[in-house]
């Protein structure tokens, strides 16, 4: 079972990394928390997985102290697809997901809401209440599904506090929370890059969602600006965040008990731990962590070793039944965790 007891009030930094070694690859870049896919992100068949992976891949969260694991879901789950195949496939990947999850000993589950794709947000919002609530039935033991909020761009839901707060009222349990995406929440159009923004952000989501229900934050800078809904997220420092807008929202004493999990540019073999430490410098700066809590960069670290994405072939189903919208809807999908 999840136990998120990480006592002091510090922020628990972390990032997106390899199924395969992330607990390892975290442990060599100086990670606290780690998110993976818990398999191939662009495929619906997932292989059973192996004992002896799942033995040493709990193994190495537990000995790099990462906590909390956060299994992110697979690209091509929609909640809230109109089309009845596509959301009984959604459904069914979700509760084998969250199996999975369990199997791993992941703390949560983060999921992007989905797109109504042309039904209509309300409708859609609906969907994802009940697919949302069908399997949390269907694995109790489950870790807590957490909501991401998204950019907002095309038919795409969970852009603004109130729709989240919807979703997770709607589904009605406390096995649910959400997960704030920083590029995410600027370019939805909520300022978080001063002191007078990220209050006002945080108070907002405090009267709408809760901050109770607030389990996670994903640490990214943004290629695209206040409200402008593009969803390609930016090296930390390098984007319309930028160093003083990440140092303006850790400054919040409202974040500092959280996870943040970075999903910045894999571009460049050291641009995981160039990354990383940038943001904990930043987060140090304005009092979110400190040295004695987050550690220092780790002398030696090797260029990335995670292996090159593998291309999947698009499948026959996916070809058939997607329409010009569904494509589009995936390929924007593809671009952020
Ligand atoms: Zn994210
Ligand atoms: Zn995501």
């Amino acid at each position: 079972m999840s136990r998120w007891a990480w006592g002091a009030a510090h922020v628990r930094f972390g990032m997106h990394l390899a199924f395969s070694n992330g607990p390892r690859r975290a442990r060599e870049i100086g990670c606290r928390s780690l998110q993976v896919f818990c398999g191939n992100p662009r495929g619906w068949h997932k292989t059973p997985l192996e004992p002896a992976f799942v033995e040493r891949f709990r193994a190495d969260a537990a000995a790099a102290g990462l906590e909390p694991v956060v299994v992110h879901a697979t690209y091509l789950i929609n909640m809230a697809a109109p089309d009845a195949r596509l959301y009984e496939r959604s459904r069914k990947a979700l509760v084998t997901e969250l199996e999975r999850a369990v199997q791993i000993g992941a703390h949560y589950y983060v999921i992007h809401c989905g797109h109504h794709m042309g039904s209509g947000a309300a409708a859609g919002r609906k969907r994802v209440a009940t697919c949302l609530r069908e399997a949390l039935n269907r694995v109790p033991h489950g870790p807590p599904i957490l909501l991401e909020n998204a950019g907002g761009s095309g038919t795409e839901l969970g852009a603004t506090f109130e729709a989240l707060a919807e979703m997770l009222d709607a589904a009605g349990s406390p096995r649910l929370g959400v997960c704030l995406d920083t590029c995410h929440t600027l370019i939805a159009g909520y300022e978080i890059r001063t002191p007078e923004g990220v209050a006002a952000t945080l108070d907002h989501l405090a009267r709408t969602v809760g901050l109770e229900r607030l389990r996670c934050l994903h640490v990214n800078d943004a290629k695209g600006n206040l409200g402008s809904h593009l969803d390609r997220h930016e090296h930390v420092g390098r984007g319309h965040i930028g160093a003083h807008g990440f140092r303006a929202f850790f400054a919040d004493r409202r974040l500092w008990h959280l996870p943040a999990i970075l999903e910045t540019p894999k571009d460049a073999p050291c641009a995981d731990p160039d990354n990383l430490w940038r943001a904990i410098g930043i987060a140090i700066a304005a009092g979110a962590t400190s040295v004695a809590e987050s550690g220092r960069r780790p002398r030696r670290i090797r260029p990335d070793v995670v292996p090159a994405r593998r291309r999947t072939k698009a499948k026959p189903l996916a070809k058939k039944k997607s329409g010009g919208k569904m494509r589009a809807a995936r390929r924007k999908q593809r671009r952020s965790p």
